[in-house]
């Protein structure tokens, strides 16, 4: 089916396009609620603040949120700095208390996006109901499913819609916690023209310092909106420490974002534009692998210092170059070219491995 849209700016409640949103990955205090909601709003560019109040933790044990308690905090945080609040619901019973608050802005949750029972809880709730929502990405890269929330959502009534791209659960070891697969809302952009999208760097980097590129690269694909976690003392955050950033980090990452305005001129790149991009584009894909091949190799260095294999194995090595020149010729590339990539690579992971070896010591390493 088809989706009956209102985009984000038409929503009637003055937001700017790229929409920012931030605060805390969860609402924990009062105090902590609005000494971060006061601290961000300090930055004009942002409007809305987020928190979760129920937590859908991957364990038990964990903190899973601070409950109907922390939608007064959100009030009073609105009250006093006038952004708009959003939260996170994931059943009939979170819709209404957030109703009943009177919270301005709902989304639902990539760990409830994969179960169409409980979108249709929460669609139903919102039955009759003139409030934006958001739907998050599933946590596996099922497009349909991401499409069916929206929809469910969409058939309750609902038109002030939009989507957040928050990244995909891998096996693999990667340097994201979630895959970006920016694939994936590039086609949800084709399927659905007039769906805005929000990227939500926190839950695809999990880490501080993958932020800036993901933020980048989503205002590149012209994404609506950012909804970047904060924290007034991430260190000390009840749930997603390593990715929150403190307010004064926050107004930094932003500043060092380039806004494209799209214009027709700039949606007119020239042919070196877009093949320079597609370079961009392969160096992010090789970093990333180069990446996930060293967490590898990290591997290896734990199971030889456990087991007490050395760690330099010249026939397994040898094999690897012969076979490695091989296959890089046959696909264009130069011998010595890869000599010396293999070479650069081999030496990186050996590097890692002797400090792995010698329990984090880097300046036990032999040069
Ligand atoms: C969150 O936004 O804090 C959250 C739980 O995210 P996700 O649903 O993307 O895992
Ligand atoms: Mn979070």
């Amino acid at each position: 089916m088809s989706l009956d849209l209102k985009r984000i700016k038409d929503w009637g409640l003055g937001l700017e396009q790229p929409m920012i949103i931030s605060g805390p990955c969860s609402a924990e205090t009062e105090e902590q609620v609005l000494t971060t909601a006061r601290d961000v709003a300090k930055d004009k560019r942002v409007s809305v603040l987020r928190a979760g109040i129920w937590k859908p933790r991957t364990r038990p044990g964990s903190f899973e949120g601070i409950g109907e308690i922390g939608l007064e905090w959100l009030n009073k945080a609105k009250a006093e700095t006038g952004l708009l609040t959003a939260t996170e619901v994931a059943t009939g019973a979170h819709v209404e208390a957030c109703l009943k608050a009177g919270i301005d802005i709902l989304w639902v949750g990539a760990r409830t996006t994969v179960n169409p029972f409980s979108v249709q809880e929460v669609a139903d709730a919102l039955q009759g109901v003139d409030i934006p929502v958001m739907v998050k990405n599933p946590i596996n890269p099922d497009i349909g499913l991401w499409q069916g929330g929206l929809e469910r959502i969409n058939k309750a009534g609902i038109t002030r819609l939009a989507a957040i791209h928050r990244g995909f659960s891998t096996y693999e070891k990667t340097p994201f916690r979630n895959l970006p697969m920016w694939d994936m809302a590039i086609e949800m952009m084709r399927k659905f023209p007039d769906l805005d999208i929000v990227n939500d760097p926190s839950h695809i980097a999990g880490n501080r310092d993958l932020l800036p590129y993901v933020c980048q690269k989503a205002l590149d694909l012209n994404m609506e909106g950012l909804m970047i976690e904060s924290h007034m003392a991430p260190s000390v955050a009840w749930s997603d420490a390593a990715q929150q950033v403190t307010p004064a980090g926050l107004s930094q990452l932003l500043d060092g974002l380039t806004f494209r305005q799209e214009t027709s001129e700039a949606a007119d790149t020239n042919k070196l534009d877009s093949l320079r991009k597609e370079i961009d584009d392969l160096d992010d894909e090789i970093f990333q692998k180069i990446s996930s091949r060293m967490k590898v190799a990290d591997q290896i260095g734990e199971y030889k210092r456990d087991n007490s294999v050395t760690i330099l194995q010249v026939d397994r090595w040898e094999e690897i170059v012969n076979k490695r020149i091989a296959l890089g010729v046959a696909m264009g590339l130069d011998a010595d070219f890869v000599k010396h990539y293999l070479k650069l690579i081999h030496k990186e992971s050996i590097r890692r491995q002797n400090v792995i070896m010698n329990d984090g010591q880097p300046e036990l390493v032999g040069k």
